[in-house]
């Protein structure tokens, strides 16, 4: 029977709940009094903005203590929620109730909530319940009710934001009705929904309880309902003394697993305590760092054990194919495009878990409350989030799990623009970059007496990265035009023991949906790539031997020297080789050449194969991506044609630097964005400007330094 209008919300609830008190906070000066149809009772109306659905005409409507009125006030809330043709019928409802009379409060609740509307329960006098030392657990009080619960205080006015996110996404209660309706009046309450084509029961029911509310219905309807009861020998009042106890019923169960027990007490004074420690504005600091550096310190040494291992393990597998199988096209994808690949991404899972488990044990202890508590005012003005703070510490070590640890925050914004430049913090993956590249500029001396200078380059790309990350938030946070403000919550929970069944499925969800959804990105890129850096155009790769043959004829190569030779004429000759040669125009401003540029595309797959194909491409692939001295070496020797120099001039060599701070040079990074945002648009947002932003400063850097 509802017909479609302007949404509405009504506020509803026990007189001196605190309606008007929170209507006033809502609506501000943004009201106007005028009467309900027919009778003189005030109606007061106002405007009040709901995330998502904008300006929202909300209803104070008169106090009463249950769905059957017993005065005119009273009648005029059964009519707003009965006839949905009215033009004050509300699309939401805000049950308010005070928190010190909680059962009275409670029964009006329930029995709106068996009308099937969507319902918020906005539990006031929270302050009042806190001095009389009364506490609930709101997490229970929603699940039983099957509907949100924000405690407020319509006094000062704290919780209305979180209460207006909660309207935005009000539900009616799904788990069935608190009264079922009893077998005798089935019959009627069946027919009259079949004639007035209502959908609920509960609903029906009121028509046959409530003929004195019935203003609203036609003649012919009133002659109907007054058949109906007669049939069934129904009259008002049959069933509701049997109603007011089972609601009462379900109310004190509710309540006495939903009332924090004195022993609770004792617990919520000792979890205060703490958090006189946990939060204070110098300990609390300093307890979260050292938080942080645990989690760190494992993400990034611990999960290297687990990773060798399981590098080795596809490692030894993909040789073991390929001596196995018969040589081929088939075996070689095999050996060298899809198992790999695979290994890259079970690879990640050891820091997923260790990750997640941190962040599932914070969580469940309450302390990522205090987080949040802690660092939102800073970070919020980067448009991030206080919980932001882990995942950017955690993407030192690895954005994948980093990006993944985002899903901790819910304002849409604040964990999209966290997603967006968790990958500009310096990851593991850059060490051996920034080592090798480091140790070729920069001299190994020490700076005021003992400081080494390494050292200290490598600290300031790190903070480069970090810097970078801030400003491009503070940018994102302009450019994306979203109103969706996050709350603070008033309370901090209490601290509780993490449930290890809890912890555990954290894990295990974390992990399969990585390895599932952002693993096929991920196969499917490195099948890519390696395709192009094994097959390339002619006959040049096939018979790279000869070839080499040819070349070195005159020359005394060791077997190994030959076969280094052939690999980097492979490489050279493969498509990404053409690739490489033909972007060399384009980065030829930030002072690379081809072969950077080979390294540049095979480096999209991950940032450390940079140097895995520098050594090939040098033709010392044997000498092993361990041996930096070799490789150091040979790159101090490479000469610039067009200049004669060395190639690797402080100017290139900082220019490769701040390319790779900024470049999303990952396939991985791209996967897992791809999983979270569920979908393209923002992994090819982040690599478009990541690559713009690195692109630019490498040529600035070059131009400026050459
Ligand atoms: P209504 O009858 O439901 O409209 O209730 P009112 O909004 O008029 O509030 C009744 C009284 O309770 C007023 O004196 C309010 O100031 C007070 N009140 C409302 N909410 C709170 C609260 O959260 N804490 C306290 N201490 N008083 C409140
Ligand atoms: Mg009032």
């Amino acid at each position: 029977m509802s017909q479609p209008q302007r949404p509405i919300i009504a506020l509803l609830g026990n007189p001196n709940s605190g309606k008007s008190s929170l209507f006033n906070h809502l609506t501000g000066l943004n009201q106007k009094v005028g009467n309900f149809p027919g009778v003189t009772v005030e109606k007061k109306l106002g405007y009040t903005n709901i995330p998502e659905q904008g300006t929202t005409e909300v209803i104070d409507l008169p106090g009463i203590y249950s769905i059957y009125p017993r005065s005119l006030d009273e009648r005029i809330v059964a009519e707003v929620l009965l006839d949905h043709n009215s033009p004050n019928a509300p699309q939401k409802l805000v049950v308010v109730v005070d928190a010190t009379n909680i059962k009275r409060g409670l029964l009006l609740l329930t029995q709106v909530l068996d009308l099937g509307m969507p319902t918020v329960l906005a539990l006031n006098m929270m302050d009042l319940a806190a001095k009389a030392g009364v506490s609930y657990d709101f997490l229970k009080l929603a699940q039983k009710l099957g509907v949100a619960v924000v405690p407020i205080n319509a006094r000062k006015g704290e919780g209305i934001e979180a209460l207006k996110k909660e309207i935005a996404n009000a539900k009616a209660r799904t788990i069935g009705s608190v009264f079922p309706i009893w077998k005798e009046a089935e019959a009627p309450i069946q027919e009259l929904r079949k004639q007035l084509h209502l959908d609920n029961d509960y609903e029906a029911y009121q028509f046959l309880e409530q003929p004195q509310s019935l203003t609203f219905l036609s003649k012919d309807h009133q002659q109907l309902v007054d058949t109906i009861r007669k049939k069934n020998n129904f009259f008002p009042g049959k069933f509701q003394g049997a109603e007011t106890i089972q609601r009462y019923g379900f109310i004190q169960d509710l309540l006495n697993e939903a009332t924090l027990k004195q022993a609770d007490y004792a617990w919520k004074n000792f979890s205060h305590r703490l958090d006189k420690v946990l939060t204070h504005k110098v300990w609390g600091y300093l307890i979260f760092f050292s938080v942080l550096f645990l989690v760190f310190q494992s993400v990034f040494a611990w999960a290297s054990y687990p990773m060798d291992f399981i590098d080795g393990l596809f490692a030894d597998f993909s040789s073991w194919l390929s001596a196995t199988l018969p040589d081929g096209a088939l075996t070689r994808l095999f050996a060298e495009g899809i198992i790999p690949g695979l290994g890259g991404i079970i690879m990640f899972v050891p820091q997923i878990a260790i990750l997640f488990a941190f962040i599932a044990v914070l969580e469940e202890t309450g302390y990522m409350a205090r987080v949040v508590f802690l660092m939102d005012k800073i970070m919020r003005k980067f448009g991030l989030n206080g919980k932001s703070v882990v995942p950017l510490m955690s993407g030192m070590a690895c954005a994948i799990p980093a990006i993944m640890a985002t899903r901790t925050i819910d304002n849409w914004k604040e964990r999209t623009i966290t997603i967006m430049v968790t990958p500009l913090m310096s990851c593991s993956a850059r060490i051996p970059i920034f080592t090798i590249l480091i140790a070729l500029i920069v001299p190994d001396t020490k700076v005021i007496g003992f400081f080494n200078l390494q050292g200290l380059a490598l600290m300031a790309l790190y903070l480069l990265g970090f810097v970078a990350a801030l400003v491009s938030a503070w940018v994102m946070k302009k450019l994306i035009d979203v109103k969706e403000r996050s709350y603070l919550m008033m309370e901090l929970p209490t601290y509780r023991l993490p449930k290890g069944s809890n912890v555990g499925l954290t894990i295990v969800e974390k992990t399969k949906s990585f390895v599932v959804e952002a693993g096929k990105v991920i196969l499917a890129i490195s099948v890519v790539l390696w395709v192009l850096a094994s097959y390339g155009p002619g006959d040049k790769v096939e018979k790279a031997e000869e070839y080499v043959m040819q070349e070195t004829a005159n020359m005394r190569l060791t077997e190994q020297g030959f076969q280094d030779r052939v690999a980097a004429y492979k490489l050279e000759n493969s498509y990404a080789g053409v690739i490489g040669k033909a972007i060399e125009p384009a980065i030829k401003p930030l002072g690379y050449d081809w072969k950077i540029g080979i390294a540049l595309i095979t480096s999209f797959a991950a940032r450390e194969v940079f140097v895995g194909t520098m050594a090939t491409i040098y033709s010392i692939g044997s000498a092993g991506e361990d041996d930096e001295n070799t490789i150091k070496s040979r790159m101090q020797a490479e000469i610039n044609p067009d200049t004669g120099e060395a190639r690797f001039t402080p100017a290139v060599g900082l220019s490769l630097l701040v390319f790779y701070t900024f470049a999303m040079q990952c396939m991985s990074t791209i996967a897992v964005v791809y999983r979270e945002t569920k979908g393209w648009k923002w992994p090819m947002i982040q690599l478009t400007y990541m690559s713009v932003l690195a692109y630019v400063s490498a040529f600035i850097v070059y131009q400026l330094l050459r």
